[in-house]
């Protein structure tokens, strides 16, 4: 274009001040008509997230028109890295790690234990993991929370001695930091007050910018569906796994997603201290609940075979269940729970350290049978009820509550066979706990119902095929 005469029109810009199509109206009123919105809109937004200047109505009502129009792979992999880069990201190029930097995130459940496990079993196979994790809202359980009834535990170190932990260890499990992906933290507590959380494509970016922030070469992803999901159809578990596979491909980090059932509980507990036991149990190789060792391992296999530190899947099984069967897994285990404050001698004194509640009865079914479906979210809900989970994030939590010995679908149920025992702080807790779960089991009579298979759907391009 020519100089001269037509550059009178245009009038100066502070350059502070936004192109009238980075305005967040214009940014809201493509998406609400069902374009796709440009890398410089996406930026702009998740700036306006950090520095206030999208406002609260602003944030929502893009949030519902992403609920509404959805977003392009493009447009995902450019929020999730604008998000990512909305705080720190981690580097560990320069901390001489034992191996390549991996991690699994689960979309929730109850009674899901296996980072736990998981964590110090893939240090035992030469990975460093270091796992940021949430806390328990609502009816699912948090990592963190069930680490933190470990006397002592310090959950959210200096980023000195998470560093230190990691080197020597070759795991350690924290809890999430104000400086990883604070655009995430402004964006979820939004959505999760305007109806628009189940969002795949806001699903996506929330996971993604957080495990891409923690610094990780490797991830796999253990997304789950049904009565205790928060994805609670197959179908649309399948969409989350494909959109996180190919997401996190398009920003640079390989990844697995397998597709897993929580229409029962995983494992035999569901509380924060009793899922501590379950999980040191397990790593001392005693029997383990069949379909919680098969979502540990096939989760480990797969991540060790993606990060090359196994041949195959296969051969990445077998090592992963030689980690925990030579004791090595737990001897990590024990060390990252010494080093990051807690005791010494947890493997062998869990019994005497770990809080206990007062009361243990029995949760009688309403009638003998067999377990034909359970409502795994009101299985959740009964643990918060005992005071084990969180209304409000703000919540404080009783650590030694719970339930053992959960009832799985399929099992007969009886005078002699409860649908669970209730660890309870008070009798009041305990009765209401229980007729939740009274609710929360359908019993019918034979022939027994078949539970769906624990692992479905292996999306990503090193998975096994199943
Ligand atoms: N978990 C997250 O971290 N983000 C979401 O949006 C949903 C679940």
């Amino acid at each position: 274009m020519g100089s001269g005469a037509a550059t009178w029109h245009l009038r100066a810009v502070s350059p502070s001040e936004p192109t009238p199509e980075l305005l967040p109206q214009e940014i809201i009123r493509h998406k609400r008509d069902g374009a796709a919105l440009s890398v410089a809109e996406i930026d702009a937004f998740v700036r306006g997230l950090v520095d206030g200047s999208f406002t609260e109505g602003q944030v929502a009502a893009l949030a519902m028109a992403v609920f509404f129009r959805g977003m392009g792979m493009d447009e995902r992999v450019a929020l999730t890295r604008a998000m990512m880069r909305s705080g720190t990201v981690l580097d560990w190029s320069d901390a001489a790690l034992p191996g390549p930097v991996v991690d699994k995130h689960s979309t929730g459940g109850v009674g899901d234990k296996v980072s736990l496990v998981l964590a110090p079993l893939l240090a035992a196979c030469g990975a460093a993991v270091p796992m940021i994790s949430g806390r328990g809202l609502g009816h699912t359980g948090g990592t963190l929370d069930k680490l933190e009834s470990i006397p002592g535990y310090v959950a959210t170190p200096e980023p000195d001695r998470f560093r230190a932990v990691l080197q020597q260890v070759g795991c350690a499990i924290i809890g999430q930091t104000a400086a990883l992906a604070p655009a995430d933290r402004r964006f979820y507590a939004i959505r999760d007050v305007t109806a628009t959380v189940e969002s795949i494509p806001l699903i996506t970016a929330s996971i993604l910018s957080k495990k891409l922030a923690a610094g990780l070469q490797y991830l796999v992803m253990d997304v789950k569906w049904g009565s205790g999901a928060f994805a609670d159809t197959l179908p649309m578990a399948r969409e989350l796994a494909q959109s996180i596979v190919s997401v996190a491909a398009g920003a640079g980090l390989p990844t697995v997603a397998l597709v897993t059932d929580m229409n029962q509980v995983l494992g035999r507990t569901a509380g924060n201290a009793l899922e501590v036991h379950e999980s040191i149990a397990m790593l001392r190789g005693e029997p383990t609940e069949p379909r919680l060792a098969e979502v540990t391992y096939a989760l480990a296999a797969e991540l060790l075979a993606s990060c090359k530190l196994a041949p195959s899947v296969a051969e990445a099984r077998t090592r992963a269940e030689q980690a925990v069967r030579s004791g090595h897994a737990a001897e990590r285990f024990g060390q990252m729970v010494r080093a990051l404050g807690g005791p010494g001698d947890l493997l062998e004194r869990a019994d005497a350290l770990l809080p206990r509640a007062p009361i243990v009865c029995d949760a009688a079914p309403q009638r003998a049978g067999v377990v034909a479906s359970i409502d795994v979210r009101e299985v959740g809900i009964a643990v918060l009820q005992l005071g084990g989970g969180r209304r409000h994030a703000a919540d404080r939590i009783d650590p030694g509550v719970g339930l053992v010995e959960v009832a799985g679908i399929g099992e007969h149920v009886g005078p002699d066979r409860p649908l669970a025992r209730v660890h309870a702080a008070d009798p009041a807790s305990a009765a209401r706990a229980i007729a939740t779960l009274q609710r929360a089991f359908a019993i019918a009579d034979a022939p027994q119902p078949q539970a769906a298979p624990i692992v479905t759907d292996g999306l990503g391009p090193t998975a096994a095929p199943r």
